[in-house]
């Protein structure tokens, strides 16, 4: 399927790795040239490079902390105008309702839910003059069913999909798509940090930690990156142009609900 993308321009955050690489090589795939982000040089380039030398489309990469202002700032100014937003940050640190204090919720509200809604202020505008855009956050299956260790995550996340809610609604009439991508367990260095967790807590290996959370999962196993790009590049598409303020959840069938 064509999704008629071609020739556009994406910013896609935190994509040197993971899902956010996942979304960046599907729309390179489709055409569009893209402005990656990641805090750490090194592996951003790496990445960039090898975009540009696989899809042929314009790939510039900037070194900055999305969470941070003055990292957005050089992003935004890097980036110009885009067409998509792929919106992404690290995930806050599991742990226990008791040990999370105001100052842990901030950092994760900052991350999680105020970044992408800064991104979004910042951009929207341009897309609603051209009256077209698309805008995918990707946040968790935590949204739906929560994981009582991310408690910081649930918070966070919980607050943007409120606001996007509300926002997606509004910017609908000027040809402007905003939706949410949400995460079941995918097979990325989070994942594994995850599972690092888990196989401590619980006095086992990795490996077994990983197997024992995949019995979990109806597909029994892990999604993949490239899953995960390629419904990111079809909601960033023409044919989402009906989508409007949607939780697309990813996450293999773990959720079990009828609906
Ligand atoms: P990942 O494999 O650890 O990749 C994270 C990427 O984001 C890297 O490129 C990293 O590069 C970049 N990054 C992290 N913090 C950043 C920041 N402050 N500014 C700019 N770039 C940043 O993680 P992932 O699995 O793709 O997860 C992406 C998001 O999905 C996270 O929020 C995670 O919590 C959420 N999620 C993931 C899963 C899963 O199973 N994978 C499930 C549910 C939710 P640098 O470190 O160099 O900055």
């Amino acid at each position: 399927m064509d999704m008629g993308i071609s020739g556009k321009k994406a910013l896609v955050c935190a994509s040197s790795k993971g899902l956010g690489k996942g979304c960046a090589e599907a729309l390179a795939a489709e055409g569009v040239n893209l402005v990656l982000n990641a805090r750490t040089e090194g592996p951003l380039q790496e990445t960039a490079q090898h975009i540009r030398d696989t899809y042929g489309v314009d790939v510039v990469a900037v070194a900055a902390d999305i969470t941070s202002e003055e990292g957005r700032e050089r992003v935004l100014k890097e980036a110009g105008d885009v067409d998509i937003l792929v919106t992404n940050a690290g995930g806050p640190p599991p742990g226990m309702w008791s040990d999370w204090e105001r100052d842990d919720f901030i950092k994760a509200l900052d991350a999680n839910m105020l970044t992408p809604i800064a991104l979004m202020k910042a951009l929207l505008p341009s897309m609603i003059e051209k009256g077209w855009g698309r805008v995918v956050n990707i946040t968790s299956q935590s949204v739906k069913s929560p994981i009582a260790v991310l408690g910081l995550s649930n918070s966070a996340r919980a607050g943007l999909t409120g606001y996007v809610a509300g926002t997606a609604r509004q910017v609908a009439p000027m040809g402007v798509v905003i939706n949410n991508l949400l995460p079941g367990i995918h097979a990325t260095d989070r994942a594994q940090s995850l599972d690092a967790g888990v196989a401590k807590q619980e006095g086992i290996s990795i490996e077994d930690a990983a197997k024992q959370r995949a019995a979990t999962i109806p597909t029994r196993r892990y999604g993949t990156a490239q899953e995960f790009g390629a419904t990111c590049a079809f909601m960033c598409s023409q044919h989402a142009g009906y989508m409007i303020g949607q939780n697309v959840l990813l996450d293999g069938g773990s959720m079990n609900s009828t609906m």
